[in-house]
């Protein structure tokens, strides 16, 4: 089949953005990259502590990242499925623990872009504003330079791919009272460093990785925390094992104006700050409707496997957006699948087909009761997920160490929930991987 090689407008030079730009120039197309950051990177390029304008808000830093972090995911899943995130010189590594810290990811990344000479597809310190479809289904981006000022400039595009991230726009736990409540509110967003809880009461909402990770930071220094959890039972308020000022609580009832938070079982604490471990929105400023999409309680819709809407297939797409994932291969299954399709190589469904099979999906998931802003959780098909791409590519399914390992760190973190990142018991995997590895070392 002849393959047709286009100019792509991506947006995002993080972990999606850097694959997807590999993989369409690979397919033959000419990727421009537009990132507002000096940097790749993305999510990693941490951003040092500074008072946010608002700490509830998106503020001006696009990653989320707190000094403390280490990875969640084991490093030998973690990496691209031809580039091992192992440490090693090849990867610039300097911390070789299993679980690093996030400087070693963005090391990774940067190694990455270097390897594949992704660096000069780049436009550093670029915004998109704005992306208007024009006629014979391409794109006209409009971006501007950090810092400049005026309406920008605009270019035509014959696809758009993006890969703006997710993890930026803070979702926020609605708590009654809360706007005569005198203490002090963030989100994790602008979370970085436990000094300035120094000997406060903090009460953090959440159960996700950053809840969990957030709490025990902050306890390092904070006189008392208290975990407020939706789905903790209403009655029980439990002091957490190797802690003398950690709590975990039922949720959040309401907060009062002399200072207290009331918890669902109608115990209360006398706190100074809430900080919200609430999660994110997804967003996309500069689409309007010709986009086709809107995002409804974290649902962005309609999209064909959650990458092409049907009715601009395949000149808007969309990488990066499954959660409770492996994140960085599943960007390459995607990417290598909308490369494929731009280039005519692999041939999409009709616009009806495809409006059939999002609507079969979100029937699945009416009857299996998830909400809808669990639309793009894949906790129980992402492997699945990941197959179906790749299967749709030619490219083999994922490696069969990759998912077992998941799933083990998956029982490790229940069963070692606080050393989980230097005690397992996977070792097997491990070596599995590193022989895998081989090939392209
Ligand atoms: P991002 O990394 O967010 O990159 C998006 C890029 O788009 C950014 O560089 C941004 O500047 C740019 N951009 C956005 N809008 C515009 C615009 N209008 N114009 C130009 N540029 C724009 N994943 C793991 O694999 N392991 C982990 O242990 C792990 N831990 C995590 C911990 C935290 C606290 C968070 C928040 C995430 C974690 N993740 C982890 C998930 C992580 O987000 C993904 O690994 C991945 O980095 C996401 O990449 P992305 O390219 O989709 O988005």
């Amino acid at each position: 089949m002849p393959s047709v090689s286009l100019r792509l407008a991506v947006i995002g030079a993080g972990a999606a953005g850097l694959v997807a730009a590999r993989e369409l120039r690979r397919e033959g197309h000419a990727p421009v990259v537009f990132e507002r950051a000096a940097a790749v990177g993305g999510t990693w390029l941490y951003a040092p502590p500074a008072a946010p304008s608002d700490p509830l808000g998106a503020s001006a830093t696009h990653s989320s990242l707190y000094a403390s972090l280490r990875t969640n995911l084991p490093r030998e899943s973690m990496g691209f499925l031809d580039f091992p995130f192992v440490a090693s010189e090849a990867t610039g590594s300097a911390d070789p623990r299993r679980f690093p810290g996030h400087e070693e990811v963005l090391r990774y990344l940067e190694a990455f872009a270097c390897r594949f000479d992704l660096l000069r597809l780049v436009r550093f310190e670029t915004e998109v504003l704005g992306v208007r479809r024009e006629g014979r289904g391409r794109w006209a981006v409009t971006s501007r330079k950090v810092g400049d000022k005026g309406s920008g400039q605009e270019e035509v595009y014959d696809a758009v791919v993006v890969c703006n991230g997710h993890y930026t726009e803070p979702r926020i736990a609605v708590i009654p009272g809360v706007d005569a409540w005198p203490g002090k509110q963030m989100h994790s967003h602008n979370y970085r460093v436990p000094e300035p809880f120094l000997d406060q009461v903090v009460i953090v909402i959440g159960a996700s990785a950053s809840a969990f990770d957030i709490s025990r930071d902050i306890a390092s220094t904070a006189k008392e925390v208290h975990i407020a959890d939706r789905s903790t039972p209403f009655h029980r308020c439990v002091k957490q094992p190797g802690y003398n000022n950690l709590w975990l609580h039922s949720m959040i009832d309401r907060a009062q104006e002399d200072g207290c938070v009331v918890f669902r079982d109608g115990s209360s604490i006398k706190a100074d700050v809430i900080m919200h471990c609430t999660g994110y929105l997804y967003d996309f400023p500069f689409l309007g409707d010709d986009s086709t999409i809107t995002v409804d309680d974290n649902r962005v819709d309609p999209l064909y496997k959650h990458v092409f809407p049907p009715e601009v297939a395949p000149q808007l797409s969309f990488i990066g957006l499954p959660w409770k994932v492996i994140p960085f291969p599943l960007f390459e299954l995607q990417s290598k699948w909308v490369a494929k399709v731009l280039s005519g190589r692999i041939v999409l469904p009709s616009k009806e087909e495809m409006m059939e099979d999002v609507k079969a999906f979100y029937s699945k998931l009416e009857a299996r009761g998830w909400p809808k802003r669990y639309t793009h959780n894949f906790s129980n098909c992402q492997f699945e997920y990941d197959d179906w791409l790749a299967a749709q590519c030619g490219y083999p399914t994922i490696e069969e160490w990759r998912k077992q390992m998941y799933f083990f760190n998956g029982y490790n973190k229940a069963a070692r929930p606080e050393s989980y990142r230097d005690k397992w018991d996977d070792d097997d995997l491990v070596e599995d991987a590193n022989e895998d590895f081989k090939k392209y070392l």
